[in-house]
């Protein structure tokens, strides 16, 4: 029996990784459903391809042009967001890999749980908006949730074998973006071109720019909290400039595990449909005669502020990361269409966060409403 995929953001980067993996395993994987946001030509080109059983297009302007293109193929097309949720429940669905980017993940993702459909997660953002809430959900359900993030799949490959073993603490690494060794007076003047250019890993714009501020890696930390379980202090950021050790975990007699390789989303993406086995990948394989020095470094949270904040508001909990997530959505929005500098980003979110109010116990609606109004008290700090 072939493992049906739905795949959630099946044109961005991750998305289509995951494409090339199904095509490597026809006999093991078959995507049963494709989504995309805007890029209706590419979902087309995808469903001609691997002829799904259903397609989605979450802007519905596009749905005409996505029905009459395959009109002549037995695949069902939606469109909206709803559709989005719907899909994902379907009795076939397997597994459902969530690669869109940012708030707009959590609510398909959780009614995929609620659906005990087993979550291969890349959306990190469904975690850090609300994780205390998405782990319940999983507890209940008993739906597994995999992770995708090169960085946690590193952490769940390092736990294999380990049992009830204790966590002492999770080491992840950072490569620390293209800006790594620029001073302040350099960031205050970066352009969103320069920045869009990760020196390890081709990914979509979005969490390109939050590699370069960091603020990736701490979303990371709240992503390492809720899937491993871990408290805030016992998780650590190391700046690894190579990107071959994706992370690491030191156990109760002071051993460290590391999961190393060529930085390839490939092989953290194939882990989360075969797990617990491997399987055969053609991935490039690390050659050690080109890869022979692995440096680390402390992270510079005065440089790159958002880590601190993204600290700041783990330690804080409730409702906070919300704040920051969305107000961190609205502020990169803002830099990709060149409205703010690369520094002002963080005190975009640090004013955001000063200016929502705190709620220690949120519950659905709260998130919800915690992101709308954010994501407005955003827009008049920038504007
Ligand atoms: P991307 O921008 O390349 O692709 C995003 C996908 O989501 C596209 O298919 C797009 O159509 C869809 N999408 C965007 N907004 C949507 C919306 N509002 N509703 C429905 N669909 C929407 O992004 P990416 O780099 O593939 O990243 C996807 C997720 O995976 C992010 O949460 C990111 O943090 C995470 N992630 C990515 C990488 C990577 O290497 N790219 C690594 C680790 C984690
Ligand atoms: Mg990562």
């Amino acid at each position: 029996m072939k493992k049906q995929i739905a795949i959630l953001g099946s044109t961005g980067s991750i998305g289509t990784q995951a494409l090339q993996v199904i095509e490597e395993h026809p006999d093991l994987y078959e995507a049963y459903v494709l989504t995309a946001n805007n890029r209706v030509e590419l979902l087309i080109e995808q469903a001609r391809k691997f002829q799904p059983e259903a397609v989605v297009i979450a802007n519905e302007a596009k749905y005409g042009q996505l029905k009459e293109a395959l009109a002549d193929l037995p695949v069902k097309v939606y469109a909206g967001r709803e559709a989005l949720c719907q899909v994902v429940t379907d009795q076939q669905v397997d597994m459902v890999l969530t690669a869109m980017v940012g708030y707009a993940g959590l609510q398909p993702t959780m009614a995929a749980i609620k659906a005990h459909k087993p979550i291969a997660l890349a959306n990190k953002e469904t975690l850090v908006v609300a994780g205390e809430l998405i782990n319940e959900l999983a507890h209940v359900n008993r739906t597994p949730i995999l992770p995708v993030d090169s960085e946690h799949s590193a952490v769940f490959q390092c736990l294999a074998g380990e049992g009830n073993n204790a966590i002492e603490k999770v080491i992840l690494t950072a490569s620390g973006g293209p800006f790594r060794t620029f001073s302040r007076e350099q960031l205050a003047h970066v352009t969103k071109e320069q920045a869009l250019k990760h020196p390890n890993w081709s990914m979509g714009s979005k969490i390109t720019i939050d590699s370069a501020s960091m603020m990736n890696k701490g979303f990371e930390v709240m992503e390492a909290k809720w899937l491993f379980g871990v408290k805030p202090e016992q998780i650590e950021v190391v700046v690894h400039p190579q990107s071959i050790v994706h992370s690491m975990v030191q156990f109760a007699d002071g051993a460290i595990k590391a999961q190393l390789g060529m930085p390839d989303m490939r092989l953290p993406i194939q882990y989360a449909f075969s797990y617990p086995e491997r399987k055969q990948a053609s991935f490039p394989r690390i050659d050690w005669r080109q890869c022979n020095t692995l440096t680390f470094e402390e992270p510079d949270v005065d440089r790159f502020r958002n880590l601190a904040l993204a600290y700041e508001a783990l330690h804080r909990g409730g409702n906070m990361p919300c704040i920051v997530n969305a107000a961190n959505e609205v502020a990169v929005e803002a830099f990709l269409h060149d409205q703010v500098g690369f520094l002002a980003m963080s005190d975009i979110i640090e004013q955001a966060m000063a200016r929502m109010a705190f709620i220690a116990k949120p519950t659905y609606e709260d998130y919800v409403q915690t992101d709308r109004e954010t994501r407005s008290i955003t827009h008049e700090l920038i504007h």
